[in-house]
């Protein structure tokens, strides 16, 4: 049996496969060797590959192993924010999906439908334009 790698990330509420959260060097105020949103008890993550969206908490994330030459970080992390449709509503849902470029992030988002909502509990089906930024991953030899 070869020495399996440690990872974080998120079980998928549907496929239960896994997101794979980055890996952060604790710093600060923050004790967790993994990446969560700063500011936030809950984060909503779309898992890619069945395109499901669920809301989780920094207690959902679960130690991964993997094999090591298998790499567990295909392609980037994204942190999309979509702004609420619905009139004189300015709340802001926050989804974090991997994919593998800006386009192919908003997309999957964009595709989630009915399954966002924002802050007040309105259904955003049209969001007017989402601000994507790409989460730094430290991609980190540990063999
Ligand atoms: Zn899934
Ligand atoms: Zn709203």
């Amino acid at each position: 049996m070869s020495n399996l790698v440690e990872w974080y990330g998120l079980e998928c509420r549907k496929c239960l496969r896994h997101i794979v959260l980055p890996h952060r060097i604790p710093q600060g105020s923050s004790t967790h060797p993994w990446y969560w949103p700063t500011g936030e008890t809950l984060a909503w993550f779309l898992h890619p590959d069945c395109g499901y969206l669920s809301l989780y908490s920094e207690s959902d994330v679960r130690l991964i192993a993997v094999e090591p030459d298998q790499n567990p970080l295909p392609v980037p992390l994204w942190r999309v924010e979509v702004p609420c449709d619905h009139d004189n509503c300015d709340k802001r849902i926050v989804v974090h999906t991997r994919g593998k470029s800006r386009g192919a992030a908003g997309a999957a988002v964009s595709d989630a439908g009915f399954g966002l909502k924002c802050p007040d509990g309105h259904i955003v089906s049209n969001p007017p334009g989402l601000h994507i930024l790409e989460i730094e991953e430290k991609r980190e030899n540990r063999s």
